[in-house]
């Protein structure tokens, strides 16, 4: 069966980690480029390198982003040198900056790169970019305008946001291979990642949306939203402070124009009836993901529903 999965950093890697350690399942994962920014001269893709690391079992659990076992010499010595050190990096982090950096500088596609590196690291999925071209969000907040990592790691969420732009995603171009995976897709899911900062700058990316729209696959998209919270991150404050309902009622308004079906948390069962109006099946389950049992049963769960094993 083919999954093709729509996600952010640490939420759609624990969605990422069910589907993957299936077997019936090939997957490819279309990620997200717009946190991206440059640091010390290199370029750091803090949501494509958390799916990579995930995957490839090198992640630090407890963060959830990072490499396990990190040490943090080069920002040592950077700090040393008047740098701005505000964005951890690790030393072995810094060897795939470094990399994708220099590929970037020799004129490398960063699709190529990024599958690439998926490569190296061992995975046997494909993670793929919406677009080779530069798409970078924007904050507008109480504190002005700010770089994506600015506001979530410099200033730690704390901003209230009142405007989000995608810098030049309207020129950006669809890549063959993120059409590809959504034109060859048995079944296609949202991943329960931020929707304003890590899935709307995936779908917004001229051709991605149509794609989705023209594939004749199941659509099921997972909540990030529990119980009227997020498990962790900005979400429900991002959601609420730009008109949002900030409930998995809310997300789901979102993507209720292209999804088929919507999973959500059992302790949320009272958003089941407006859900049902906006056309999209809904499905209670137990949507937080601690251990891999978890992630895998709820990935078997979405295949379930689709009906692909039919
Ligand atoms: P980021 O790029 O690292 O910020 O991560 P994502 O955008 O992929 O995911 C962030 C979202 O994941 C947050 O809104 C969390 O509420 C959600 N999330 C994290 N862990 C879980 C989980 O176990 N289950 C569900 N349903 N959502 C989760
Ligand atoms: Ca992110």
């Amino acid at each position: 069966v083919k999954v093709t999965l729509i996600a952010g950093g640490v939420g759609g890697a624990k969605m990422a980690e069910g589907l993957y350690h299936l077997d019936n399942v090939a997957l490819s994962i279309i990620g997200n480029i717009a946190d991206d920014e440059a640091f010390h001269g290199l370029w750091v893709s803090p949501d494509i390198d958390t799916l990579t690391y995930t995957l490839s079992d090198v992640i630090d659990r407890d963060q959830g982003w990072g490499v396990a076992d990190e040490s943090h010499r080069t920002l040592e010595t950077l700090s040393k040198l008047g740098d701005d050190t505000w964005m951890s990096l690790g030393d072995r982090d810094f060897g795939l900056h470094i990399c994708r950096t220099h590929r970037r500088a020799c004129g490398d596609r960063p699709t190529l790169i990024a599958r690439d590196i998926a490569k190296s690291f061992g995975l046997t999925c494909d993670i793929v970019l919406p677009t080779d071209d530069t798409v970078q969000t924007r904050v507008r907040s109480d504190q002005g305008w700010l770089s994506f990592q600015e506001y979530f790691v410099k200033e730690r969420c704390a901003p209230e946001v009142r405007e989000l732009q995608y810098e030049n995603i309207e020129k950006a171009q669809v890549t063959n291979e993120a059409l590809e995976a959504l034109g060859t897709a048995d079944l296609i899911v949202i991943a329960p990642s931020n929707p304003l900062v890590s899935i709307l700058p995936i779908l917004k990316v001229p051709g991605v949306l149509e794609a989705i729209k023209a594939s004749s696959a199941p659509k099921i998209g997972v909540s990030p939203i529990i119980n009227g919270g997020v498990v962790k991150g900005p979400a429900d404050r991002m959601l609420a402070s730009l008109g949002y309902d900030a409930t998995a009622f809310g997300v789901a308004q979102i993507y209720a124009g292209f999804l088929d079906g919507f999973v959500i948390d059992h302790a949320d069962a009272q958003h089941v009836p407006a859900m049902r109006e906006l056309g999209l099946n809904t499905h209670l389950d137990t949507i937080l993901m601690k251990t891999r049992e978890d992630k895998i049963r709820l990935a078997e769960q979405l295949l379930g529903l689709s009906g692909v094993l039919d």
